[in-house]
């Protein structure tokens, strides 16, 4: 099966030409001007950006949080993502307590077998450690599991402490993969979160004003320190305070291998989303909260300098209905999480490029590139490149469209973004050389996604 991709603009971390792209079977084959060909199949692209496919290295499928499940599975998570012009997810298989880091794994295998319409790879959350979850640490790095996630935050559930953190740090440092941290202070908001509670504060809002900047801050110094006596690079997912983000920087300026990412809603939404009348401020309700509109700009700056390596998501939706009213009257009962995965490129190309905030070449690194290289994708994906995979997307900077929770594909029943603007559309998407988007038209299959054996260090 050879496809042509003719007259579009291609664009990488790096270039950006006019150009053909001619895909055999699976993977880019060929790259040149005017190619004249005998093939299958010939897309104008024409007026388009041909970019590599976005990756979104957060997400959460099908994860049981707080007595419900985020609302989006592996098919229905992918195909939204697909629309929106990602063709690969790294997605958090999670080990309960008692539980073998094998037992999450299968688990995980099998929430997306069959289901996945874009290939997908998996990063282990640990939630106990003994001799044994060491050992079977090694086994999945070997895998091509390679990155670990560990907490900070939600004592009783998630937490680590310090010790057993550090421990798992070494023991990363040893076998080649890379250390994810949710970097708040748990045991600082716990108590807050517990006084705001018995002071009668049940409202939304109370999310926010219990989960301090500070608390970002300090965990994230702490995350560093740590992973740079454990000798390990550690990745701070979903970064959303300054505070946190000076840390990094010191961090990186001192030469360690300290990354982070942060994601749309905290460059787009804030605080004050909160505020809205009622119960609305629970769509919002997510960890680290919103912060305060200055942030913004501290991000924005961050990514444009490096201090910020990747824009991923965190899809972790849950609807209003029955879900979010969960923390009717408790705050701390909202399961935490928002939908992001379909309109990731879309506000970052429309609210980061178009302002002139990042250039066309940082967007692609952002969202593609940069958390390819760090969680060992790269080169078979985040490029377009002759021998990498053909994930590829073809969109529309003119194209102009309302971003609402009736013309998206995620199995949510609201949107952060509802009524937004944006400029810049995911027209067509390739995943390994098949068509699955046509001209904003689903047209994969649930179970054409692979997992994805990651690379060590
Ligand atoms: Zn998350």
């Amino acid at each position: 099966m050879r496809t042509l991709i003719k007259n579009g603009t291609v664009v990488t971390a790096s270039d950006q030409y006019n150009g053909d792209v001619l895909v055999e079977d699976e993977k880019i084959a060929v790259i040149g001007t005017s190619l004249d060909m005998h093939v299958d199949k010939t897309i104008d692209a024409a007026g388009k950006y041909v970019l590599p496919g976005g990756i979104d290295v957060h997400t959460h499928m099908d994860m049981p949080f707080g007595g419900t499940t985020s609302a989006d599975d592996f098919e229905s998570g992918t195909v939204a993502a697909a629309f929106g012009g990602t063709t690969a997810i790294v997605d958090f298989a999670i080990q309960y307590r008692g539980q073998t880091l094998h037992h999450a794994m299968e688990t995980w295998a099998q929430k997306a077998e069959g289901k996945a319409v874009i290939d997908y790879g998996f990063h282990m959350i640990i939630t106990e450690l003994n001799d044994q979850v060491e050992g079977e640490m090694d086994a999945l790095v070997r895998q091509g599991i390679t990155s670990f996630k560990l907490f900070m935050a939600y004592p009783g559930v998630f937490m680590l402490d310090d010790a057993s953190i550090f421990k798992a740090m070494l023991r990363t440092g040893q076998n080649g993969g890379t250390i994810c941290m949710h970097a708040e202070n748990g045991g600082v908001i716990d108590v807050l979160v517990k006084k705001a509670l018995a002071e009668g504060k049940t409202a939304p809002k109370y999310h926010a004003l219990t989960r301090p900047v500070r608390a970002e801050g300090e965990a994230t110094h702490r995350a560093i320190a740590l992973a740079e006596m454990a000798d390990v690079p550690v990745y701070i997912v979903h970064l959303s305070a300054a505070e946190a983000l000076e840390m990094v920087t010191e961090a990186r300026d001192r030469g360690l291998p300290a990354y982070a990412e942060t994601c749309p809603q905290y460059l787009f939404l804030s605080y004050d989303n909160y505020e809205e009348p009622g119960f609305e401020g629970a769509k919002y309700v997510m960890s680290p909260p919103l912060r305060g509109k200055d942030t913004q700009d501290r991000l924005w700056r961050g990514l444009a300098f490096n201090d910020l390596q990747a824009i991923s998501t965190d899809h972790c939706p849950f609807c209003m209905k029955e879900q979010k009213t969960l923390g009717h009257g408790d705050f701390s009962k909202i399961p935490n999480g928002a939908p992001g995965i379909e309109t990731r490129m879309s506000l970052v190309y429309d609210g980061g490029v178009r302002t002139g905030k990042i250039s066309l070449n940082r967007f692609v690194e952002l969202t593609s590139t940069s958390p390819a290289k760090i969680f060992g994708l790269f080169p078979r994906k985040g490029t377009i490149a002759p021998g990498s995979d053909a994930d590829i997307v073809i969109f529309d900077p003119a194209r102009t469209t309302t971003l609402g929770v009736k013309s998206l594909h995620m199995k949510v029943d609201y949107n952060p973004y509802e009524g937004r603007q944006v400029t810049g559309v995911t027209e067509t998407v390739l995943s390994r050389g098949k068509v699955i988007i046509d001209q904003g038209r689903f047209v994969g299959r649930a179970g054409a996604g692979s997992f994805i054996k990651r690379s060590p260090r």
